[in-house]
């Protein structure tokens, strides 16, 4: 049994080289920008307007201003805007030559073709070329989680496409004689299975692909047969179930018959002790405890960070710091810990929390608390990391 700190060290010292490819602009949300993105252009590319209203020189203090031309979006305006002249214009349209400053609308009042502000005031509501971009300048570097707001930015610059990396497509098998299919009828012994579910949603919010590789009864030719098929077209594999000391958890046997190298076995984590972790050649193996709970903590622990360095992406767990509501106490404290919790606004509460079969409690918990090796209670009021799930 390994601590966590050499186990997550393991897995993040595999080299990894990402792989890139360019995808569509509208594919990019979720994906993890591979290049960084110089702009082409100027933004705005020219002086516009921020308002509805008559665009004149600042320097002009006429009384009244004649409107010579009306100017919309998209419009190119004439020949320009002398002393005592203005320019009707729109939101987003350019500026005439002569001009540094639009009144807006609001403050105006419009008499025989002449313009007169009504009321004082000192703001120009014209957005300068080049303002919010330059031309050359690195508005994104490689490596950001792209979000929305980066999908604005790569349109913004005309980008119809963007350099990504490549997601992994990760296999899932679930092993189990007493694993059914969710729709199916439930019969004596047997119980649903959650963990493949689980499994493929935490990738789809990962964004790896996913090829589901079903259920395998626990049988040592029908087990390997599957992961030998899973091994062959993914990248990376992860089987729930039989890595554990069993008459039937041949997970790890058929592994190393396989030639995977097997860095680690257990880890002193609470859940999900016998955790499987192997490697051969390019391909990455995952074997993780069949409880449902250990299922989705190793997952998190592990297999989240691993999968998002493989798409380039530098994943800091999110920690909260917050106070607990009351003690906490264990009897054992050989292993680091994580608890359902349910935290907000400073607090942090345990949930009721049967084990790792228990996959009720995490609908009902926001957070994970790592209690660490040699801790055996936290105390009432005291600060702790909670770990957002
Ligand atoms: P195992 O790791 O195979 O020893 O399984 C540990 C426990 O988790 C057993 O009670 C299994 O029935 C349960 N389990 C295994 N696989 C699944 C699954 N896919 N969904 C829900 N529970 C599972
Ligand atoms: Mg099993």
């Amino acid at each position: 049994m390994i601590p966590i700190k050499d186990a997550e060290k393991i897995v993040n010292d595999i080299d990894l080289k990402p792989k890139i490819e360019r995808v569509p602009l509208p594919d990019s949300l979720h994906r993890v920008l591979a290049k960084n993105i110089v702009s082409q252009i100027n933004m705005p590319p020219f002086d516009k307007s921020a308002m509805d209203g008559f665009a004149l020189s600042s320097k002009d203090d006429s009384q009244r201003y004649k409107i010579i031309e009306t100017i919309a979006a998209g419009d190119i305006p004439g020949e320009g805007i002398r002393k005592g002249e203005c320019a009707k214009i729109m939101t987003g349209a350019m500026l005439p030559e002569g001009a540094d400053r639009v009144i807006k609308r609001e403050i105006t009042a419009e008499r025989d073709g002449y313009m007169h502000i009504v009321e004082e005031e000192s703001v120009k509501n014209v957005c300068r070329k080049g303002e919010d971009v330059k031309i050359g300048d690195t508005v994104l570097k490689a490596g950001v989680l792209i979000r929305p707001q980066e999908v604005a930015i790569f349109a913004s610059l005309g980008l119809a496409s963007v350099p990504v990396y490549k997601k992994p497509l990760v296999g899932i098998l679930t092993t189990g004689s007493e694993i059914v299919e969710p729709g199916r009828e439930l019969e004596s012994g047997q119980i649903y299975n959650s963990n493949a579910y689980s499994l493929s949603a935490q990738l789809c919010q990962v964004g790896a692909d996913v090829e589901y590789g079903g259920i395998a009864v626990d049988d040592e030719a029908g087990i390997r047969k599957q992961v030998t098929r899973l091994f062959k077209k993914c990248d990376v594999v992860i089987i729930s179930g039989g890595v554990s000391m069993g008459d039937y958890d041949y997970v790890p046997g058929i592994l190393v018959k396989l030639g995977v190298k097997l860095y680690f076995r257990k880890v002193a984590i609470k859940p999900g002790k016998p955790t499987v972790f192997g490697v051969k050649g390019d391909k990455v193996f995952f074997g993780l405890p069949g409880n449902p709970v250990s299922t989705f903590v190793i997952f998190e622990i592990f297999v989240k960070p691993f999968l998002y360095r493989m798409m380039g992406y530098d994943y800091q767990p999110p920690f909260n710091k917050a106070v607990m509501k009351h003690d906490f106490k264990r009897k054992k404290s050989g292993r680091t810990a994580f608890v359902p919790v349910k935290f907000g606004e400073g607090f942090v509460e345990v949930v009721e929390y049967h084990g790792s079969a228990h996959i009720y409690a995490l609908a009902k918990a926001n957070g994970l608390l790592q209690i660490p090796v040699g801790v055996n209670e936290v105390l009432k009021g005291s600060t702790v990391d909670v770990r957002q799930v």
